[in-house]
């Protein structure tokens, strides 16, 4: 299904100085300077703003309508507040959002792809994610190909994708506010809190399914694991057996090369291929370096590859990468490699998937595939499990399936009280794929306790067939 492509912005009417009440409302935040009065600007579509380079210019809260893909919204700049008083820009950040944050539907959090990640977005950072709002990371400022580095350094904020945007030239506008538009609540969500948001008997999903915007380019495949798994010989096994369509190229990071290949499905993208540049520094601290390196590697990735030596069982690290792979919301198809030199193989893929299965909870149904890169057995059954997981990773589903499933899970299994009072959860909607992504709205339900995000996230896991991805649950309260 084709998303409708309406999402580019529309000026808001002239004389519309004051949004009306009861849209869903966006908070602009950030540090100064980041641009988010730009932004503001080029969303509403006008110049209504005050933009200029020193910072905190900017001086009253600018409010002001702006239509994303059809949707009036009310749009809040929280640019200048951070004027007041406290001392450390952080302060200064969160006193000056705090209560455009707290009626905000949607945060925007910007930062600054030239100047990159500073101490006072990591903790704003921080401080958003516990506010348990949506937010969207918005990288500003990445016109051309500049701030791919900020970008990447982005994910360790823990906000998800980053979405790159030069608000100065228009770059990623109409992608931000396809982003925006999807997570906004549902449109009869907002003005009657006691009504029912969802009717469950209705059709699927009025709306349609949106699709991802992204252009449908090569997979994104990464391989990592620890030294010595055997991850150089899984690469060159796997180029020796696909069609290369280009030959290495210098890659997105240092010391690293990216190749593409053909598995009969579609073209695929071999990055941070690492492995290639053969171990220079054979010295350096490798069981470190392994990791840090996978975490370079599998932010660039859509499917991560984790390779495993058979032999050697699951150690400490393989479960540290997995669970990075986890935590920056990566689809993962694990490997057991050297199968060729396993004895008993019966007993070894047994424990193997014991210790997984007790230590990656997150990833219940992971694919293992077990193979050898050296002679090449068993090695065909790697690319369709990482279309498998690919195809996972990116599913979408219906809204009306979501919510009869919801609402059963419900009655099942009564949300706990908190303080008291019971959590209302009215609606659930996927916000996005790549990993799913699922908002529930309810009265306080950003107070959901840990074990019942768990009881959703395993039912919609079964339900709706959703192995081995990262499932993401977010809450948005009503007042
Ligand atoms: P605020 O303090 O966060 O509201 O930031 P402003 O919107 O006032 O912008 C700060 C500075 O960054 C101004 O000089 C803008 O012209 C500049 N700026 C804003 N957006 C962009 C962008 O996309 N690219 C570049 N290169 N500069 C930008
Ligand atoms: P990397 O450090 O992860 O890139 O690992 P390499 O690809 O360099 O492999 C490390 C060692 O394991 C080399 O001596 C390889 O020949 C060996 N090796 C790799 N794959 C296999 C396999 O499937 N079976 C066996 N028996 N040895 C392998």
């Amino acid at each position: 299904v084709k998303r409708p492509q309406n999402s580019r912005f529309r000026p808001a009417r002239p004389e519309a100085a004051l949004p009306a009440p009861g849209l869903p409302t966006v908070v602009i935040a950030g540090r100064p300077n980041v641009g988010k009065s730009t932004l503001f600007n080029r969303l509403v579509g006008r110049r209504q703003a005050l933009v200029a380079d020193t910072p905190g210019v900017t001086r009253d809260r600018k409010e002001a309508e702006a239509q994303v893909r059809g949707r009036d919204i009310r749009l809040i700049d929280t640019a200048g507040l951070e004027e007041a008083a406290p001392e450390t820009l952080f302060g200064r950040m969160r006193a000056s959002s705090e209560g455009a944050v707290e009626q905000a539907d949607l945060v925007l959090f910007c930062i600054d792809a030239r100047a990159g990640i500073t101490p006072a977005d990591e903790h704003f950072a921080l401080w958003l994610r516990r506010q348990g709002r949506p937010v969207l990371l918005v990288c500003n400022k990445a016109e051309g190909r500049g701030g791919a580095a900020a970008a990447m350094e982005s994910y360790a904020l823990g906000l998800g994708d980053p979405i790159a945007v030069s608000a100065e030239h228009g770059e990623g506008i109409a992608t931000l506010m396809a982003e925006i538009a999807d997570l906004l609540p549902p449109p009869a969500a907002i003005e009657e809190e006691d009504e029912p948001w969802y009717d469950a008997d209705a059709e699927d999903d009025p709306e349609g399914e949106p699709d991802d915007e992204r252009p449908a380019g090569p997979l994104r495949l990464a391989i990592v694991g620890r030294p010595n798994a055997g991850k150089s010989t899984l690469l060159n096994r796997l180029l020796g057996e696909e069609r290369m369509i280009t030959g290495p190229e210098p890659g997105l990071t240092r010391d690293s090369v990216a190749v593409m290949f053909d598995d009969g499905v579609g073209p695929v993208q071999l990055v941070d291929t690492a492995g290639l540049r053969r171990k220079a520094r054979v010295d350096e601290a490798l069981e470190k370096m392994s990791v840090s390196a996978s975490i370079e590697a599998l932010k660039m990735a859509e499917v991560v590859v984790l390779a495993l030596d058979a032999n050697l069982g699951v150690e400490e690290q393989d479960l540290q990468i997995a669970r990075l792979i986890e935590r920056e919301g990566r689809a993962c198809v694990i490997v057991l490699n050297k199968w060729d030199a396993v004895e008993d193989r019966i007993a070894t893929r047994k424990a193997i998937m014991d210790r997984l299965s007790i230590s990656l909870a997150q990833m219940r149904g992971i694919e293992v595939v077990s193979f050898s890169a050296l002679t090449g057995a068993g090695i065909h059954k790697l690319m369709p499990a990482v279309r498998r997981a690919h195809a996972v990773w990116n599913r979408r589903v219906a809204t009306g399936a979501l919510n009869r499933w919801f609402e059963a899970a419900l009655e099942r299994h009564a949300p706990p009280l908190v303080d008291g009072r019971r959590l209302k959860m009215r609606y659930m909607t996927q916000a996005k794929a790549r990993p799913p992504t699922f908002v529930v709205f309810g009265t306080r339900a950003e107070q959901t306790p840990e074990d019942y995000q768990r009881y959703l996230v395993n039912g919609l896991r079964e339900t709706f067939d959703l192995p081995g991805t990262p499932i993401r649950l977010q809450f948005r309260g009503t007042k």
